[in-house]
Parts: structure tokens; sequence; C-alpha cells
């Protein structure tokens, strides 16, 4: 396959549409050329995710101010095909500046407050460029997935607005920063680097390590973390830092308590050459990959000022967050924190009127998956635990039920691994005494039960039935208990199948639940 290289729009439009006649996916990775290992990345991940990729390289003059470098940018468009041929791209798109911005072109998208902050205030008119060529992109070659680094984090929060605010029929997939030996972040401009400012260049990247390292140390004043980045800025001379701030990752406001999931940006200047730079805090241990889930799926606060403060919810959701143990796996399951921060809040004004807990096996992975961000129409999960339990639609579990989750974490797919499960049930314990008047516990599928039966009730492994065999004759099972957090009343425990899990289903226990006290 050789990579085909196309110039005007016209070729691109018909490229693309006879991709989607295939029936084939199509990716794009928008770049500004000057090609590097950092673009190289997404460019894999586009190959892993896609059957066709179109990388486009187009220098955009919309995006540079008057005094800023746009003439001096670099370009290598000989070494960019080279490398993209070996990559085996399928095509490139390079349009001239007239292609991109004919004659008479007079619209622009206007990102709002998220663009006029950091990168936006001292470039101003930079991301009203960035936002108008990307849609403009997306609507020339409609792909399916488009793939954008975390390097230009501030770019990548207005991304994800513009297409959540134009309904953009296109998933944004983010990558990790590429970085050098010495941390540096992989960037064009770099070359442009003296030897002793590319030595300097270094700082940045080992500052915001050093503010993260504090932060999981549990140095989690904002202040205090900006102070000390401050002060080892401060110490190179070659270096005039812009801003270093860290903000929450959804609104890039600053935020006064670090948390997993607020991301450090820093810019700065050597010479001529302007750098940025950022990092998300993780727990310890943390892949970047984690990391940016924890970032990019952070809950909004505007929606979520409608929820009342609620600090035993807040305490709970820190727990969670800074979960040490969560490094021992591969992938934190957001919605449970999500469950947390907002939707317990949201949806359930009086914990003290919850009366029947449902513990699910393991959170799904996809936040939208959630029923409780997402509650209709009902997923098969939702369906059939509809079923179980007697109601008709999610306003009306929500009446008498909460749901949550035996794990927050997958070590691998939906398999949880007993360490998880060991893991959770710390938080589960916290979780349950948020509902102090829980009377009933519906406890779905053999992960939950194992959890529950071990970790919050605290029995000897052999001393368990094996779930089929506990659920054996009628599909579902009873038991009444106490639970040291809850003093000396009976709590009634019901085991059924997992409503998606297992291949057996449990009968509808709706008549059971409805003459509980
Ligand atoms: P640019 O050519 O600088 O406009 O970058 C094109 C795309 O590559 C953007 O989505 C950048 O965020 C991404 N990118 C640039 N440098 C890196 C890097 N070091 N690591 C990961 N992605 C990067």
């Amino acid at each position: 396959m050789s990579t085909r290289w196309i110039f005007t729009v016209a070729e691109m439009i018909s490229f693309a549409t006879e991709v989607r006649s295939q029936s084939k996916t199509l990716a794009l990775v928008p770049t500004m050329g000057a090609l590097h290992e950092g673009h190289l990345s997404l460019v894999r991940q586009a190959k892993i995710q896609c059957d066709v990729v179109v990388v486009s390289i187009f220098v955009n003059p919309a995006q540079f101010g008057p005094t800023e470098d746009f003439a001096r940018y670099p370009r290598n468009p000989e070494k960019d095909f080279e490398l993209l041929e070996s990559a085996k791209v399928h095509a490139v798109l390079a349009p001239s500046v007239d292609e991109v911005f004919p004659a008479g072109f007079s619209t622009f998208v206007d990102p709002g407050r998220i663009a006029t902050v950091w990168e936006g205030a001292q470039r101003p008119g930079h991301f009203r460029g960035v936002a108008t060529v990307v849609l403009r992109l997306f609507n020339i070659v409609r792909p399916d997935i488009a793939f954008f680094g975390q390097k230009d984090f501030q770019q990548v929060v207005i991304i994800r607005r513009l297409v959540e605010d134009l309904n953009l029929a296109v998933r944004i997939v983010v990558c990790p920063i590429v970085r050098e030996a010495d941390g540096l972040a992989r960037s064009s401009r770099n070359v442009y680097l003296s030897a002793e400012d590319r030595r300097a260049a270094a700082l940045l990247s080992r500052n915001l390590k050093r503010a993260e390292g504090l932060a999981q140390s549990g140095e989690a004043d904002v202040e205090k973390l900006l102070a000390e980045m401050g002060k080892m800025f401060a110490a190179e001379p070659r270096l005039q830092i812009d801003y270093a701030a860290i903000v929450d990752p959804a609104t890039l406001e600053l935020v006064t308590h670090a948390l997993p999931g607020s991301v450090a940006l820093v810019a700065g200047r050597l010479g001529a050459v302007r750098l940025i730079d950022n990092l998300i805090f993780g727990p310890p241990g943390s892949s970047p990959e984690m990391k940016l889930q924890l970032a990019l799926t952070a809950p909004q606060p505007e929606k979520e000022s409608a929820a009342s403060a609620r600090p035993e919810i807040d305490s709970l959701r820190i727990k969670i967050e800074n979960c040490r143990d969560c490094a021992a796996v591969n992938s934190i399951s957001l919605p449970a924190r999500e469950f947390l921060f907002k939707y317990l809040k949201r949806d359930y004004p009086n914990l003290d009127a919850i009366r029947m807990l449902v513990i699910g096996g393991c959170a799904p992975i996809g936040p939208s998956d959630s029923p409780y961000r997402n509650p209709e129409p009902a997923n098969a999960f939702l369906t059939r635990l509809y079923e179980l339990l007697g109601v008709k639609s999610f306003a009306e579990f929500k009446a008498s039920f909460a749901l949550t989750d035996a794990a927050r974490c997958h070590a691998v797919g939906n398999r949880v691994d007993e360490r998880t499960l060991e893991y959770c049930a710390k938080h589960l314990r916290e979780e349950l005494k948020l509902f102090p008047n829980v009377q009933t516990i519906v406890v779905l599928g053999d992960y939950a039960y194992q959890q529950f039966q071990r970790h919050i009730l605290g029995r000897e492994r052999t001393s368990i039935k094996p779930f089929p065999e506990l659920l054996k004759a009628e599909g579902w099972a009873q038991e009444s208990v106490r639970l040291p957090f809850y003093g000396e009343r009976d709590l009634c425990v019901l085991y059924c199948y997992h409503p998606t899990f297992e291949n057996k289903k449990s009968p509808s226990i709706a008549a059971y639940l409805c003459s509980q006290p």
C-alpha cells in the first residue's frame, strides 16, 4: 500500500466518501507537520482503532498571532512524508492556505471562556483559529475518530467541548504525551532550542513530576505546590515562565486542592522558543492512560452545582480517588467515582430514605454505560434488573433503590480478581455507612457474593457455599445478617444471579421486596 498525498479539499472529500462507501472506519490525525514521535504515537493509535488513517498537515495561520512564529514554524514535508509512508498511513492531506481559507471565508468558531485562559490569555485568538480549522477538517474528512495529544491539554478540552456543543459525529481519542529521555515533551519547536536552552527545558517536566510527587505524598494544597514549583523555576534564569497552574481538567479553573485528575499546566520561553507542558496528577504507579481517563471523565462542575454539599460523600470520593491499591490493577472504573461525586448527591437528596441497596458486579468501564448517567434507553443490564426488582423505569428504580458495585477496578475487562474485591470492599463498607437506614441489600452475581461474604461479613472462604449451589433450587437465596456499623438490627440480604453476566436468570424478587417493612 502506498500513501496517497492529497492537496485539495475536493479530492479529500471524494477519498473519504469512497472509504465510507466501503463501510470502513476513518481516522483523522490533525497536525501541523514537522513530525516527531509524539505525532507518530497518534498515528499508531489511529491505525489500531480505524481501518483507514488520514493525517493532515496544515500550518494554520488562523491560530498564530501577528507577532508569533507562523513564518518560522518548522516545516519539513519530505521527512514528514517519509515517516508517514513508513507508518503506512493511507492518506496525507496537505492543503494550501487558500484551499482551507479560500477568498471570502468569514466564519469562525468562538469556543468561549475556556479559550481565554492560560494559552488563550497568552495567545489571544489562538483557539478560535484552532477550533475553526479543526471543525473545517472534521467536515471535510468526516472521520469516525479524531486523535489528539494530551501535550496540548487545553486544546483537547476545547475540541471535546466543540464536539459536544455542536453535536459533531466524531469521537475524540486523546493520547498521552511522548517525551524525550530527560522528560522534555516532544515538540516540533524543540529543534530551535540551543544546547543550553535544551538542557534548561527539561526543568519544565522535572518540576511537574516533582509537584505530582509532593501531591502523592500528601501535599494537596495548590498554593504550596505552586510556590514550590515557582522556586524551582526561579533557579533557572534561561527559562521565562508564562504561567504555571493546577487546574480542574474540565473547566481549566484553578483548584485549591490537587486531586487525582487535576492537571498541572506550564508554559515558558527559552529565548525565542515557547514551550508548553502538562501533567495529570494520579495515584502512585498509575499509567498515563489511567491518568487521562481520570482527567477526561472528571465531572462537569456546572452540572454538579445543582447538587448539595455532602461532606460524607466527598470524603469517601477522595478516599476512592486516592486509593493507592488501584495501582495494582490497570484501570479504575470511573462511574463509581462519578456515582459518589455527582449522582449520589443529585439523585438521592435524602440518603436516610434509602432502604434498599443493590450491589452489582463491577462498574461498567464505559462511563456512558452507567444508568445514572444514561438512564434511557435501558441497556440489557437495566432491563433485566428492572424485571428482577419489579420496577418499570429508572425513575421508579431510583425512588426505592440505590445501585453500586462490588468492584471499581477491573483487572482484565470484566474479570475481577480477588485482590480487587478485597481492596474495593473497603470502599463498599464506607459506602454502606452512607445509607444508615438500609434494610435490604440485593447482591447480584458471584463476584459481589464472594466479596460480600468474605470482606463485608468476614466469613472464611471454606465456609462459603459456591454461588450456584446457594442459588440452586429457587434461583435466589436470602439470609438475615448483622453488620457492626448498623448496630443491633437485622438486614435482609438477597442473593441473585447477575442480570447480565450469568447465563442463568433469577425469578423476580419484586413480591418479596414489597413485603419488606
Ligand atoms: P501539532 O503538530 O503540534 O499541532 O500537533 C499535532 C497533534 O500532535 C496534536 O494533537 C498534539 O497534541 C499532538 N502532539 C504533539 N506533540 C506531542 C507529544 N509530545 N506527545 C503526544 N502528542 C503530541
